[in-house]
């Protein structure tokens, strides 16, 4: 896994893996700083992330007396793991049925993530269900019901147009008869309209308050790496709709640059739980700071 991050990551345009190699290669004095800066920012970490890095690196150098730019690189990578470091990291599935609603605008691999962690639910002995929430494509249906099949897991499905919040609680009724541990929900992903979103998500969250009273939840924030700073804006919009537990983070096997783990983390505040590195079943891996930065830096 780590290779597959570390090979996405430095298969950039910018080759930022080589740009933070010439970094610390050289002297530690103002010129490598404003470098540091540039790349920081041309890593995806948004300017204030990036200045907050710099600034926090210069604070350290002069504290501990560092010299060298390896000890710099040290530094920084453990400057950027304190900052990456925000939240639960795991998700929260002590209830039975615990509920995880996943949302995102479309195409950002909300179906894939559902279908990959219930693959990696069902491996570690939970019993999942998946409610298709996003009943304003009937093709997302379809998607999320063959990712259920290779997962083998079970699915609650309406027809197109149907309410969410109904699917939902056909959903955590055939969770409760059928004993079911975890219950993955898909929703649409409408930005664009965001009463309509807010309102769909405040009737879906009714009805799981209403099932399943003080019931483990996640709401997960699914972005595609690949949108950079995009992906910042959308987190920035959900977080005012829908109050997430986490983020997941996809296509970190692609042209992504990463360093948006960091202002997603700085910023909102709302830990990275899980990134996908690939298309395939095993393509999910937990986040794991110290390893993230390691292949980013
Ligand atoms: P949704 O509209 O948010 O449900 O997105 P989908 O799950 O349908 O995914 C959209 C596309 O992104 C599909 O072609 C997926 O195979 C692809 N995809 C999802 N996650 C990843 C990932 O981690 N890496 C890569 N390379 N592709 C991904």
């Amino acid at each position: 896994f780590f290779e597959k991050i570390k090979a996405g990551l430095t298969r950039t345009k910018e080759n930022i893996g080589h740009s933070f190699d010439q970094l610390f290669a050289g002297e530690l004095d103002d010129d490598f700083y404003d470098q540091l800066e540039e790349t920081l920012i041309l890593s995806d970490m948004g300017v204030d992330t990036a200045l907050a890095a710099s600034e926090a690196l210069r604070q350290r150098a002069k504290e501990e007396k560092i010299k060298t730019a390896p000890e710099a690189r040290d530094a920084l990578k453990a400057i950027l793991t304190d900052m990456l470091t925000v939240g639960r990291g795991e998700l929260d599935l002590t209830s039975r049925p615990a509920v995880c609603l996943f949302i995102g605008v479309n195409g950002v691999g909300k179906t894939t993530t559902i279908g990959k962690l219930a693959a990696a639910l069902k491996a570690d002995g939970r019993r999942v269900l998946m409610a298709a929430g996003d009943t304003f494509r009937a093709a997302a249906a379809d998607q999320l019901e063959i990712w259920s099949q290779r997962a083998g897991v079970d699915i609650v499905r309406q027809s197109e147009g149907a309410d969410p919040a109904a699917v939902v609680f056909d959903a955590l009724t055939a969770a409760k008869a059928r004993n079911a541990d975890v219950v993955l929900v898909d929703t649409a992903g409408r930005l664009h309209n965001k009463q309509n979103l807010m309102n769909e998500l405040g009737k879906i969250s009714r009805v799981i308050d209403r099932e399943l009273p003080g019931a483990s939840r996640e709401t997960l924030l699914v972005l595609d790496a690949t949108t950079g700073q995009n992906g910042l804006i959308q987190a920035r919009q959900f977080k005012e709709t829908a109050g997430l537990t986490g983020v997941v983070l996809t296509k970190l096997d692609g042209t992504a640059k990463g360093g948006i783990v960091v202002a997603i983390a700085q910023e909102l505040g709302v830990p990275v739980k899980f990134i996908g590195v690939g298309e395939g079943v095993d393509d999910l891996m937990p986040f794991d700071a110290p390893q993230f930065v390691e292949a980013l830096i």
